[in-house]
């Protein structure tokens, strides 16, 4: 299957929104194809000259090859899908006038193939550009018939051209309007589509992340801690920590809840910079924060909070008092072997413990 997957996708390319116009190709390509088989018998059956058809054919074939090449390269040629297919849509008029001149008694049966081919082309155009191309079809389409039964009013009888005329403009108008309605139909659904897709990453965002800090929030740790047992569910070679900042009451009462605040959103951003590419740091609750260090040995996780102290050390938030630095207790822990990530927190939290009641600013290992 391989060699065809790699044929498919050098003629049709990768690109989704490519591949589609150019199966829309394929599909007006076996319409003229049906057109030009359709012509052969004609012309076998003594209805249709050879040589015009044989003009037609072959102009039919250079002008679908080259489309091909305009749509397969259109974003080299900077060639929007709009103006390609408004090329395709006059080329079928031009296709459709030259077939109805020479098709004989079948030329009402070829109006149908004009209308199919101007609804193929209407899926990348405007709701007026349609209208526009439907009414220079119109005019293409009625010119050939006036001038037929005037030049040969036996075999291209008046009534009979104006019957087909009165025809094509019906069917042609009524597509191109159902072709607006449906292009404004899909615009609508891609506008929704967009919102709705909007809207989920609002709720992702939201369901994810922590709104004063933007740091991963519990709920989030909570799914990344189960997927880390999952991912090594014997247990062993990773670590989490639990930090708490020193003093923070303090604070909030000298200062007042927004520099609190203030403080939070800046020791979040100082301590994610000590992060290797792997860790992540929530905020477990209030001024508390979980860190989960995968695959870390407890010496590599200490180096990390060794090195998330010293930025937090270096912060200076606006409106504090400059003497004031900030600081955080930590209790590290490693998972044990065939333990949950629950026991190791709370051997965390045992250690923070006693981080706070030696002194705070320090890190325990459990
Ligand atoms: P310790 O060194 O023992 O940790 O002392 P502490 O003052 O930090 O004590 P504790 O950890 O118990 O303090 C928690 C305080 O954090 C209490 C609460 O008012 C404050 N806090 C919790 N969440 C927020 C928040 O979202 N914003 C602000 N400004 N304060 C918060
Ligand atoms: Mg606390
Ligand atoms: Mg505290």
């Amino acid at each position: 299957m391989k060699p065809v997957h790699d044929t498919a996708r050098a003629l049709l390319g990768a690109e989704p929104a490519l591949r589609r116009m150019l199966n829309y190709w394929i599909a007006t390509s076996l319409l003229y194809l049906a057109g030009m088989l359709l012509l052969a018998c004609q012309v076998a059956w003594g209805h249709t000259p050879r040589g015009p058809a044989l003009a037609l054919g072959a102009a039919a074939a250079a002008g679908t090859l080259a489309f091909y090449i305009l749509i397969r390269f259109s974003a080299a040629l900077g060639l929007a899908p709009g103006v390609l297919a408004m090329l395709q849509s006059l080329f079928a008029i031009g296709c459709g006038m030259a077939s109805y001149a020479i098709a004989g008694p079948t030329r009402a049966a070829l109006l149908a193939m004009t209308v199919v081919i101007v609804a193929f082309c209407a899926v990348a155009l405007r709701p007026r550009q349609t209208m526009c191309v439907s009414v220079t079809a119109l005019a293409g389409m009625g010119a050939v018939m006036w001038r037929l039964q005037a030049l040969y009013p036996l075999r291209y009888p008046p009534e009979i051209e104006a019957m087909n005329f009165g025809y094509l403009s019906a069917t042609l108008l009524s597509t191109a309007l159902l072709s607006s309605e449906m292009t404004k139909l899909r615009r609508r659904m891609k506008r929704k589509k967009e919102e709705l897709e909007q809207a989920l990453e609002t709720i992702r965002t939201l369901a994810t992340v922590d709104e004063l800090t933007a740091l991963a929030n519990r709920r989030h740790m909570n799914e990344l801690l189960t997927a880390e047992e999952r991912r090594q569910p014997a247990g062993g070679g990773s670590c989490v920590a639990l930090l708490d900042i020193d003093f923070f009451k303090q604070v909030n009462d000298r200062h007042g809840h927004a520099l609190g605040d203030a403080v939070l959103r800046e020791f979040a951003r100082a301590a994610r910079g000590a992060l290797r590419a792997n860790d992540t740091l929530a905020r477990w609750g209030g001024e508390e924060f979980l860190l989960l260090l995968p695959d870390a040995a407890p010496q590599a996780a200490r180096q990390v909070l060794e090195r998330m102290a010293d930025h937090v050390h270096a912060l200076r938030v606006e409106g504090l008092d400059p003497e004031r630095r900030i600081s955080f207790s930590a209790g590290l822990a490693e998972r044990r072997f065939g333990e949950p990530f629950t026991e190791a927190i709370s051997r965390a939290d045992k250690a923070l413990y006693r981080a706070k009641a030696s002194g705070r600013d320090r890190i325990e290992t459990a």
